[in-house]
Parts: C-alpha cells; sequence; structure tokens
C-alpha cells in the first residue's frame, strides 16, 4: 500500500486510520452478514443497529438529552443556510447573525430569501482576523446565528456568545463540533457537515430541540422540513448510510480517546504547539487576533506572498500536503482536525525550521 501522508486539508479532511481499516474490513461484509455497508437496505436489521449505534453514541459524547432530535441529514452544512431560516424565521420576525466569516456570509444570503435578517456583529473590517466582542441584537430575535470555527479565516469562538434570553441560538459548527466539550442546553440548533471532524462527505449531522421542530411550518417540501426527519428517524428516505456508518465508527475511536474532553487536551496540544513556534516570531506568523485563534484552522503567513508558495512547495515534497491558505487569506493553513495526527504537527515544525534555515 501507498504511504499515508500528513494531509492538512480543510476538508474533506484526515480520518482515524482505525476507522479507515474497520471499515475497510466492513466494505465488502458488514459482520458476518455477507453484505458490504454500502449494499445493505437502509429498512434491514444489519444496517438499522448502525443507525442506532451512531445516533445513541452521539447523544453518550456530547450529552445530548432526550429533549433535542440528532438528525442525519443530506445537501452539506450549505442546505442548513436554507433549512434554518425556513423552519425558524417566521414572518415578521428577525434571525440575527454573527457575522465571522465567508461561511457565515453565505447563511446570510440564504436567510435573507426567507425574511428579515440582522446582522448582530461583523469582523469584515480586518478581514475576519477576529472574533467581535460586541454584538447588537434584536429586540426578540427569532433566533441568534453563529458559525463557531471560520475554517478559512483560522478564527474560533473560545465559547458561546452571550445573546437575549429566550432566542434559541443556532450554531454552524461545521468545523470544530466535538472537537471539545459541548454545552447542549445553551442551543436550539447546531448543524454540520462531517467531512471536517466526523466522517466522510454526503452527511450533515443536525441536533435540534424538539420544541424548535414542533413549532416550524409545515407547508415547506417534505425534504426541507426537520419535521420529516425527526418523525421518522431520519429514514423518511434513503439517508447517507455509509457516511452515518462512518460516523458512528469515528464516535467510537473518539470515545477510546476519553471522550470530547480527551479530545480537547489533544487539541489544545497539538494546536497549541504550532502556535507557540509561530509566536517565536521568526519567518511565519500567525493571522489570527490571539484571542480569537482557532485550534482546528491555523492559518500563518511569512508576509511574502512568493514564499509563502515555495514553502508550501518544500513542505508538499516533505510530504505534508493540503497546507495552501484560502485564496481570500493566502498564506498557509494547517487544518489539525480531530484526527489529524500530533506527529503532523512536530513534521511540520520542522519543515518550518528547515525552511527558514535555509532560506536566511
Ligand atoms: C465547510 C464548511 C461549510 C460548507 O459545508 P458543505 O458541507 O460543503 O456545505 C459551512 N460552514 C463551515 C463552517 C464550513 O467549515
Amino acid at each position: 500500500m501507498t504511504q499515508r501522508i500528513y494531509n492538512f486539508s480543510a476538508g474533506p479532511a484526515v480520518l482515524p486510520v482505525e476507522v479507515l481499516e474497520e471499515a475497510r474490513e466492513n466494505l465488502l461484509s458488514l459482520g458476518n452478514t455477507g453484505i458490504g455497508i454500502m449494499e445493505h437496505s437502509h429498512r434491514g436489521k444489519a444496517y438499522l443497529a448502525v443507525h442506532e449505534e451512531t445516533e445513541s453514541l452521539c447523544r453518550e459524547l456530547a450529552g445530548i438529552p432526550s429533549d433535542f432530535h440528532v438528525l442525519f441529514l443530506q445537501g452539506g452544512a450549505s442546505l442548513q443556510f436554507s433549512m434554518v431560516p425556513m423552519n425558524l424565521l417566521a414572518p415578521g420576525t428577525t434571525a440575527d447573525y454573527l457575522v465571522t466569516g465567508a461561511w457565515s456570509q453565505k447563511a446570510v444570503i440564504e436567510a435573507r430569501r426567507c425574511g428579515n435578517v440582522r446582522v448582530a456583529c461583523s469582523s469584515e473590517d480586518r478581514n475576519f482576523c477576529y472574533i467581535p466582542r460586541q454584538c447588537t441584537f434584536s429586540p426578540k430575535p427569532a433566533y441568534v446565528h453563529f458559525t463557531s470555527n471560520n475554517t478559512i479565516f483560522g478564527t474560533e469562538f473560545a465559547g458561546e456568545p452571550d445573546i437575549p434570553a429566550g432566542a434559541p441560538l443556532v450554531c454552524d459548527a461545521s468545523s470544530d463540533i466535538f472537537s471539545r466539550p459541548l454545552e447542549i442546553y445553551k442551543y436550539g440548533l447546531i448543524y454540520a457537515g462531517a467531512q471536517k471532524n466526523l466522517g466522510p462527505s454526503g452527511v450533515t449531522l443536525v441536533v435540534i430541540r424538539k420544541d424548535l421542530v414542533d413549532g416550524a411550518p409545515r407547508d415547506l417540501g417534505t425534504m426541507l422540513q426537520y419535521r420529516t426527519y425527526a418523525e421518522d428517524h431520519s429514514l423518511y428516505n434513503t439517508p447517507p448510510t455509509f457516511g452515518i456508518y462512518i460516523m458512528g465508527l469515528v464516535f467510537k475511536w473518539i470515545k477510546k480517546r476519553g471522550g470530547l474532553a480527551g479530545i480537547a487536551r489533544s487539541n489544545r496540544d497539538k494546536a497549541g504547539k504550532l502556535y507557540a513556534y509561530l509566536d517565536s516570531f521568526r519567518w511565519f506568523r500567525a493571522t489570527a487576533d490571539r484571542d480569537s485563534r482557532s485550534m482546528m484552522n491555523v492559518t500563518f503567513v511569512t508576509g511574502d506572498a512568493a514564499l509563502d508558495d515555495k514553502f508550501i512547495a518544500a513542505a508538499k515534497k516533505a510530504g505534508l500536503d493540503g497546507l495552501k491558505g484560502h485564496r481570500s487569506v493566502g498564506g498557509m493553513r494547517a487544518s489539525l482536525y480531530n484526527a489529524f495526527p500530533p506527529e503532523g504537527v512536530d513534521a511540520l515544525i520542522n519543515v518550518m525550521r528547515d525552511f527558514e534555515s535555509r532560506e536566511s
């Protein structure tokens, strides 16, 4: 087999080797069924056991109580940009959005198609390199939406924003879900495309408070209502069975690592080491403000675009892939999701060190 390299991609992203190995075994035959995981009917006993187990591991890891639904959808986080306002933004009400990057901007565009939107704060003035501390909310927002981790700009909320009492908090947690313990009772709805921290692309995890599902309009298209997924246990139509299966394996892997608290420690160690190197004021510097830094996506530059490109090429030659930053920020981005191995951070720092001594 070709050797695996360090994959810093922002998404789809690295998955744990143990998960891939177990999946490989089950591609040809799930357990002793003689039928591969992708070939099982979604109504059959074998798949239903997988479906149930993924949901119950999800609840166990994040402490999700019975007044929340755990749903498996398709359409990525991007469909949630539309489904959230379709279901939660009633006529005559206003939804408040914290705009901290390109994904929140896209969420605002979709919400505006449905109703009134207020931008409660924005960090666009400095190209989204920080998390705003002050927001101006509507008197009674239908909900407040924020993006917990800004994948492109390398910033992350240290905790949930303070919002008007009674307003449901809605979070796009695509790039940091299950990277740290979750205080679920603070939320009305959390959604995440799986392909960064939870599994393959093609499945979206939605955790939603039951009363929000019950209060949503009934005249939306069937597949656009959370109710449809809630009532049929995400089995109204064929769910993304393979993705749900992998997500379950990833949950088991997280559980073995001490659950979300254990994973959070490892994430802090990985990112902490890289930021410490960047802060040693040599050639590279982090682009995000110190108090807003992401534990998942570390964005950094040399300050010279040509040198950045040279570094990315050198890193690639050394077996480090996916380090090119998003075009709106430039420079480099090291995505250090849950499954990214700590040795990969050491390897990156070594390549940076070598590069500096070679180029100076
Ligand atoms: C990747 C990403 C998205 C887009 O996800 P899709 O599943 O491709 O629609 C949305 N929000 C955030 C924060 C992301 O990181």
